[in-house]
């Protein structure tokens, strides 16, 4: 099978070639300018590539409702040219094929369950953690949506008492994304995040806080792995740190296998980064399925 994948991101659209065993044949990348100028030269790729469906993995927030009148757009996004898009509808016109739809995060964990180390999990989350924070969540067989989708980037944490920083997301004054996505560390700390990379004061607060979420995210939905990546988590002296705090907060409360070992159950991704790409492939195939 032929399958198309787009990794559709705000700065850039990765767009793939390849099949239901996750096997990419080819990819290109393309600058996330607007849709007049973006999507007709994905149009052509996918066209001149004869896919039999096409998996979209999209930045959001996003309507994946199929019963919903704007289902397939992207809907209230601070990318004002990609606001209110039907970004499906346009695909599913151009190319005149079946076409799979959901979040970039929850594309990240169907990839991983599919094709990596979460394959045969009921339950697992994949959280970036890079210019934005977002999670998706697999849960009991399927990519969890319901109300919208899980936009478990923005959960609330506890600051720390000597954190004076404000935090840079909008909408919420301590929330995970405002407190520890790439830019607020830069600027908290006044510096590119690579280039702290020395600074362990920088990596425990960060830890501190992304730890905070993960016991929440344990405590309601219980998955049985949680994989971490993003920009930020290149920086790996973060997972023992992480591991710990959650270890420290959760404070023995969990006893699981899981927790026993927690050095195999927060975890980097799998899959070379690829997959999110992967995890389009799957949502294609299932749309052609279906
Ligand atoms: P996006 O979220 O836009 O898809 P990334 O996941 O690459 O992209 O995240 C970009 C963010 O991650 C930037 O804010 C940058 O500061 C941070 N970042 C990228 N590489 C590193 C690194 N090696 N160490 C720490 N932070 C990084
Ligand atoms: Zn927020």
């Amino acid at each position: 099978m032929r399958l198309g994948a787009l990794e559709a991101g705000g700065t850039k659209m990765v767009c793939a070639v390849g099949d239901e065993t996750g096997k990419i044949f080819e990819q290109i990348s393309l600058p996330t300018q607007t849709p007049e100028i973006t999507v007709p030269k994905m149009i052509e790729y996918f066209k001149n590539a004869q896919v039999e469906a096409l998996g979209i993995a999209c930045f959001g927030p996003i309507d994946p409702d199929k019963s919903s009148a704007s289902y397939g757009y992207i809907t209230s996004t601070p990318k004002l040219a990609w606001a209110d898009y039907n970004i499906v509808g346009e695909f599913e016109k151009a190319l005149g094929c079946p076409v799979g739809f959901d979040t970039d995060v929850n594309g990240s964990v169907l990839g991983e369950v599919t094709f990596g180390q979460a394959k045969g999990k009921k339950c697992a989350m994949y959280i970036t953690i890079g210019t934005g924070v977002g999670a998706g969540v697999f849960i009991e067989g399927k990519l969890l949506h319901g109300m919208l989708h899980p936009e478990a980037g923005h959960v609330f944490i506890q600051k720390r008492e000597n954190d004076t920083y404000a935090g840079r997301c909008p909408y919420h004054k301590n929330c995970l994304e405002g407190h520890a996505a790439g830019p607020a560390i830069e600027e908290r700390w006044g510096k590119k995040a690579i280039e702290l990379k020395d600074k362990e004061e920088v990596w425990d607060l960060e830890a501190y806080y992304i730890a905070q979420a993960l016991c929440g995210y344990i405590l309601t939905l219980s998955p049985e792995i949680i994989i971490l990546g993003g920009g930020v988590m290149h920086q790996e002296q973060l997972f023992p740190m992480i591991r710990n705090y959650v270890k420290e907060m959760l404070n023995g409360y969990i006893k699981t296998e899981e927790m026993e070992h927690i050095e195999n159950y927060i975890v980097p991704a799998s899959l070379h980064d690829d997959q999110g790409i992967m995890g389009c492939l799957e949502l294609a195939r299932k749309a052609k399925e279906e």
